[in-house]
């Protein structure tokens, strides 16, 4: 018995010019072909899109044993990996030993046949990763991930975990999730006949957080530069393509920052990682371009390249107001612009990203800095071909005054915030922040048309099955 070969990744064989040396890879079957003398088995171990052809002579294997490695059964192979004269690949493993360690039965394995629908691959998500477009997706999440890590510890950001259970239902950003331990069915009543959360877990209602920028003003106002990336959960009940009941959120926010600065700060941000994804992940995005989208990688480019158009929220409602589109949603100065209006802007009137300013008071959330008209805030959000919003920021109203006045119109329940408008009270200063949507970033860097087949385990309305 020959020593015990370590294990390499098939990413790092197909790379490989080293051969006629003892490998051992494992995986599972995408397919099993050839029965005469030879066949061939293509392993994908999830390391890379491409399979590594195993080259089987079957007459020094168990026939049991070869007829049970189909479609989806998990296998370890030793071998040599020499040079591979077939077409479509630099190298092939002979195999000398082969370890069957799970059978995947044809008749019912879901993954047997290809070309299944989105639809479809959702309701079995549990195995989707199997597949080569979820195996590209899941990779290049991943190294967006990553990519998010790398860019703000290179700039001297801190990576300040923000609470997940929060007792502030005050940002107003999406509806909330209770967090309760009370009995469901007999919760304890106060005087009024109301459920009394002073018996509930924390002494106080509490719900899943929205958005972690409240408590990362805190971290900005002490350490300068920090970033938020965790999960955030919006009771919304949407079924959009472009919303999750649970999504991740990276929320830098910046002290001393005005609202140029971080319109440039999202603007470099943006364009990072889509370079990072075409430097790391180009067999991936290759695919995907070949599969699902056509125009991907030339939009990547181009999102890469061009400067993004600036310009407020008056500036729009204009254009979108003098367009011979006709919209589902009508504009007028002081509406909500729809994703329809985000997308006209950008796809068809600038044919580039949109980066719109000083919004409508009315229409944002109370800790926007306001603008002398008295009637804007210093928002920005960036709109983006395909997607529309993916990121909402703006500059923070640093003045106690003004804020306190906007808690008070918008009946806000103060006592609730009074950490936050301390900010203000000792040391406040200018500064900035915006909220980017991990999972509408990487449906725009991956072409795929639905947010819930960018994320591994969706969370939408009547969907919490995995
Ligand atoms: P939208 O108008 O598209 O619902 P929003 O104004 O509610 O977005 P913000 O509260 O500014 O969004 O959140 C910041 C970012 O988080 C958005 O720009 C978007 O990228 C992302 N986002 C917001 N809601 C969702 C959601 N339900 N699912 C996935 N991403 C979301
Ligand atoms: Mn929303």
């Amino acid at each position: 018995m020959m020593e015990k070969l370590k294990q390499s990744k098939v990413a790092a064989l197909l790379k490989s010019t080293d051969y006629d040396r003892m490998v051992n890879v494992k995986g599972w079957a995408r397919a099993h072909r050839g029965s005469g003398k030879i066949s061939f088995i293509a392993l994908n171990d999830g390391s890379v899109i491409h399979n590594i052809q195993i080259v089987v002579e079957r007459d020094n294997f168990n026939q049991e044993m070869l007829k049970g490695i189909t479609n989806g059964a998990g296998i370890s192979v030793s071998g040599k990996l020499v040079q591979s004269m077939g077409k479509g690949q630099n190298v092939e493993i002979v195999a000398t030993e082969i370890v069957l360690y799970g059978t995947a039965d044809q008749e019912l394995y879901p993954l047997q046949k290809k070309g299944h629908s989105m639809e479809f691959l959702r309701s079995i998500a549990h195995l989707r990763p199997r597949t080569n477009t979820f195996g590209a997706v899941l990779r290049i999440r991943h190294a967006l991930a990553f990519a998010i890590h790398k860019y703000y510890n290179d700039r001297g950001f801190y990576y300040l975990h923000t609470p997940i259970i929060t007792g502030s239902d005050a940002e107003g950003a999406g509806e909330m999730f209770r967090v309760t331990t009370l009995d469901p069915v007999k919760p304890p009543l106060n005087e009024s006949g109301e459920v009394d959360y002073k018996e509930d877990f924390f002494g106080k209602a509490t719900n899943l957080t929205v958005s972690g920028q409240l408590e990362g003003e805190l971290g900005a106002t002490a350490l300068s530069l920090i970033y938020t990336f965790g999960p955030t959960f919006r009771a919304e009940n949407s079924n959009t393509p472009r919303h999750l009941a649970e999504f991740w959120m990276i929320e830098p926010e910046m002290a001393f920052y005005d609202i140029q600065d971080n319109m440039d700060l999202a603007e470099d941000f943006l364009k990072y990682l889509v370079q990072y994804a075409l430097d790391h992940c180009i067999d991936d995005l290759t695919f995907l371009n070949n599969m699902i989208d056509k125009g991907l990688l030339e939009r990547l480019k181009s999102i890469v390249e061009v400067k993004y158009e600036r310009l407020t929220y008056t500036e729009a409602i204009a254009i979108l107001e003098n367009s011979e589109r006709t919209f589902e949603f009508p504009v007028s100065w002081g509406v909500d612009l729809q994703s329809e209006h985000e997308r006209y802007l950008v796809e068809q009137h600038f044919k580039k990203p949109v980066i719109l300013t000083d919004y409508p008071r009315d229409i944002k959330a109370f800790y926007m800095k306001q603008n002398d008209d008295g009637k804007t805030v210093r928002a920005m959000d960036v709109l983006f071909p395909t997607i529309g919003e993916i990121i909402g920021g703006s500059q923070r109203e640093e003045n106690l005054e003004r804020l306190m006045q906007r808690i008070k119109e918008m009946n806000i329940a103060e006592e609730t915030l009074w950490w936050y408008i301390e900010t203000r009270k000792y040391g406040t200063v200018p500064h900035s922040g915006f909220g980017l949507g991990f999972e509408r970033m990487v449906q725009f860097v991956t072409g795929m048309k639905n947010i819930r087949d960018v994320i591994p385990f969706p969370r939408t309305p009547n969907n919490a099955e995995f």
